[in-house]
């Protein structure tokens, strides 16, 4: 039951490992990557690759598309406030023309990369996909309004669809990880203080209303999320009962699902976790509050569990911590590629 699947952004961290997973599968894909941030040597061997914006799609897709991951988009919450015109017109103008390519060449069925940057400040935790969605950057908003773009392309043309909405996605898959230039995330961060590629982590904010006093998340490993693409595209096409019949997300219905582990972990956590892990001290400094930061945001992925019978298996912060090590330690830290 092989598929046939474009991956947008397949050149990034989350959509590399994706791609990797649909071809260990035995689906075929194609990776479409402006390498704007990705990198070309992460698109995985045995995927054909086109290089291109999303607004390019019309050109890769055709009938014998069984569906679209769609991960290609800009994701710097700092960057979005400082420049919100270039994340409307990449990440909801580039999914506009990804919509209108689908419809075109028949193509009926779409995985969406969304955020928990839709909800912005939690009222309660953990946060359940009927939450009060309020974006406290134009990223999440930009995300937000992709999902409300999709939700009337399933009512108005049939699509059936998923959008995915990532907490805090860590950890790496063998030479599938995380980089960022610069980085901005806080477990990378961390571990590259203790490679010695930076002096101290700073601690933002020590005074949250939280058990140690900092910022609580939810990490989620990168390879338990990729599982709940391949699981999404299963609802869509049916999965065994032949990839052309209608599973759990038939034609018309757009299904959102939150992705994390359920569990919350501090700043602090996360440091201490690395020095364990590593073996190296890791020097932290105390400062200011990051703008915009909630003090804690944690999963309900019971629908996921539920809908998608997805089982997250790798929710051991120190499994997620390790296996980044061995990433950032093998394939990050010569000259070009931090
Ligand atoms: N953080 C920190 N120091 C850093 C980077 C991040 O204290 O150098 C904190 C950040 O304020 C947040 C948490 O670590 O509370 C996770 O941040 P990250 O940017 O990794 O993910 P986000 O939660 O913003 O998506």
């Amino acid at each position: 039951n092989s598929g046939k699947y474009l991956v947008t952004g397949g050149a990034g961290y989350v959509g590399s490992v994706v791609a990797a997973h649909l071809l260990e599968a035995g689906h075929s894909v194609t990776v479409l990557d402006d390498l704007s941030t990705g990198f070309r040597e992460a698109v995985p061997e045995g995927a054909e690759f086109v290089e291109g914006r999303v607004q390019d799609a019309g050109r890769v897709l055709d009938a014998s598309y069984d569906g679209v991951l769609h991960f290609a988009a800009h994701s710097q919450v700092g960057e979005s406030v400082q420049d919100p015109a270039k994340y409307w017109r990449n990440n909801v103008g580039g999914s506009i023309e990804l919509l209108g390519a689908m419809r075109e060449a028949g193509v009926r069925r779409l995985v969406f990369s969304s955020t928990a940057a839709t909800y912005g400040e939690p009222l309660r935790t953990p946060i359940t996909e009927d939450a009060f969605e309020a974006p406290t950057n134009p990223y999440g908003a930009s995300k937000l309004a992709v999902d409300h773009m999709i939700s009337g392309e399933c009512r108005a043309h049939g699509l059936a669809a998923v959008s995915l909405r990532y907490f805090n996605v860590a950890g790496a898959y063998g030479r599938y990880g995380e980089r960022h230039d610069p980085e901005s995330h806080l477990i990378p961060i961390v571990l590259q203080v203790a490679q010695g590629r930076r002096e101290a982590v700073s601690v933002f904010g020590d005074d949250y209303p939280t058990p140690d006093g900092t910022c609580v998340r939810d990490y989620i490993h990168v390879a338990d999320l990729a599982e709940a693409h391949l699981l999404a595209m299963t609802a869509m096409t049916g999965g065994d009962s032949g990839e052309s019949g209608p599973g759990e997300v038939p034609p018309g219905t757009h299904l959102i699902c939150n992705l994390g582990n359920g569990n919350g972990f501090s700043v602090r956590e996360v440091i201490e976790t690395v020095r364990k892990v590593t073996g190296h001290p890791v020097p932290e400094t105390p400062a200011p509050r990051r703008e915009g930061d909630p003090a804690a945001l944690v999963a309900s992925a019971e629908r996921a569990i539920n809908s998608l019978g997805w089982h997250p298996s790798r929710t051991d912060l120190a499994e997620i911590v390790d296996d980044a090590w061995d990433f950032t330690q093998r394939y990050t830290g010569q000259a070009g590629t931090s």
